[in-house]
């Protein structure tokens, strides 16, 4: 391998495929990481009770051929496979994803109105969308949409639709046809059209056993926080007191950190920085010493009254994440900055999430709880608000110009997964390798 001039900022998916690609061309990247350990938010953590927890719901459902046999790779082909099964928890009705198309086992009222509107919504001609409130009662109608889709939308994007674009929309949200809609009234789990089919995740060690390949690839130190880049003199700054330098910089720091680290960033490009509003997530692991006897991977939640918006079933991931007859479960309570501050400490979240799993049976008595603990993610999804475009293509501009190459979810500010975050890496560092300017992933 080459000595190299090439640093990496950030040991996530994005950060590590970055370094794929180098090595690919020989080269051996530095990566400076300011966690203690690398992984990023595909960092998996064994509790020491038998319990492997993950930072929030982490599964492969990527589709690209090469992504996956490098994943496969990192684990020797050890890995379950799953269909993807979800389902959503209303107000003591569970009924299988996506909601619109399984109505059936829902109040008879709430179901005539959501097709009576769902029928109205249809039979017009499609209004002009300005938001996703507006896309969202022009696909669904105005029942359907209060009730669950709008109710989502705060708990999980921490916002309300009307101040959300369409442009992440993609293929995440079902719109059926009336007779699927009907279907899915009459009878029990008729079609499966939800955007994820098959899943892979490693049989031990968490997700981040996905990764076990390519932290090889890089010369990591971690504990490396940085907190100064000078652009001009090719210089960086750590927390710790340390400094080095750089010929080629990529960086998966999130931008509206990485803006203020940049020795002389102009106004106007902090103020956009400070305007890219991201979500943060409490997640609360909690373990129990009997099995989860349910089928879901994971499950939706819409009610003010249950604090977390989704919630993942640990075992029904991988029989490895959880002791020998026992469950485990994952509350992602979301937060941010912009919209939605946390209030309190991520800990006092612990209780009310405690609440909520046994308002909806899936925890009968406390008395079953072996472990419980919590994690704070302080960059959890990145919101798209009608602020971001413009924001996002002044940071952006100002990355290209001072040749600082940006990567992953938080680089590109995209609502991306990690295989997109990988190829975001690769990406960068080809485009860093070739001097040509690479798009960013939305
Ligand atoms: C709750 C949740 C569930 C998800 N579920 C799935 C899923 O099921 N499947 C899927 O494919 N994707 C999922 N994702 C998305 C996936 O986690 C991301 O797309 C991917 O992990 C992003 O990787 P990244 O490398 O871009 O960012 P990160 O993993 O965040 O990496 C950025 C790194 O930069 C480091 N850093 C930050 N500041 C500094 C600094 N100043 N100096 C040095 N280092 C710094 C951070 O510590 C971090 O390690 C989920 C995301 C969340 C939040």
């Amino acid at each position: 391998m080459k000595e190299s001039g090439y640093v990496i900022l950030g040991s996530g998916v994005a950060g590590l495929g970055a370094a794929n690609a180098l090595q690919e061309e020989g080269i051996k990247p530095r990566l400076y990481e300011a966690r203690p350990r690398p992984g990023g938010l595909t960092s998996s953590y064994d509790a020491g009770d038998g319990f492997v927890f993950d930072e929030g719901v982490h599964i492969s459902f990527t589709t690209n051929p090469r992504v996956k046999e490098l994943f496969a790779k990192s684990v020797d082909d050890k890995f379950e496979v799953g269909n993807v099964y979800c389902n959503n928890y209303w107000q003591g009705h569970w009924i299988k994803h996506p909601a619109q198309v399984n109505l059936y086992g829902l109040p008879a009222d709430l179901v005539v109105n959501c097709i009576m509107d769902f029928v109205a919504a249809n039979a017009v001609q499609e209004p002009v969308i300005n938001n996703y409130e507006d896309w969202l009662y022009a696909a669904f109608g105005k029942t359907f949409t209060e009730t669950f889709p709008a109710k989502y939308t705060v708990k999980y994007h921490t916002t309300e639709a009307k101040n959300m674009t369409t442009d992440w929309l993609g293929p995440r949200l079902y719109r059926p046809k009336l007779e699927e809609v009907l279907h899915g009234a009459l009878r029990f789990e008729p079609s499966d059209v939800f955007y994820v089919n098959e899943f892979r995740y490693p049989s031990h060690g968490g997700f981040e056993s996905f990764l076990n390949h390519f932290f090889p690839m890089a010369d990591i130190s971690c504990n490396h926080e940085v907190t100064q880049i000078d652009t001009k003199a090719r210089q960086l700054s750590f927390r710790n007191g340390s400094t080095t330098s750089y010929e080629k910089l990529i960086s998966s720091i999130p931008l509206p950190k990485v803006i203020p680290l940049i020795k002389g960033a102009p106004k106007d490009v902090l103020e956009a920085a400070s305007r890219l509003a991201c979500s943060q997530v409490v997640v609360v692991n909690i373990g129990l010493n009997r099995p989860v006897e349910v089928k879901p991977q994971w499950s939706y939640f819409y009610d003010d009254d249950i604090p977390f918006a989704r919630v993942s079933h640990r075992g029904n991931l991988s029989p490895g994440n959880v002791p020998p007859g026992c469950g485990g479960f994952q509350a992602e309570i979301y937060f941010s900055d912009k919209y939605r501050p946390l209030t309190g400490k991520p800990e006092d979240w612990i209780e009310p999430a405690i609440d909520g799993l046994i308002k909806c049976g899936l925890i009968r008595d406390r008395s079953e709880i072996v472990h419980q603990s919590c994690m704070w993610l302080p960059f959890g999804n990145i919101i798209f608000d009608h602020d971001r475009p413009k924001a996002l293509a002044t940071v952006h501009g100002f990355l290209d110009d001072v040749g600082v190459r940006y990567c992953g979810r938080f680089g590109d500010w995209g609502y991306i997964w990690t295989d997109h975050a990988f190829l975001s890496g690769e990406r960068a560092a080809k485009g860093a390798l070739r001097g040509v300017k690479t798009e960013a992933v939305t």
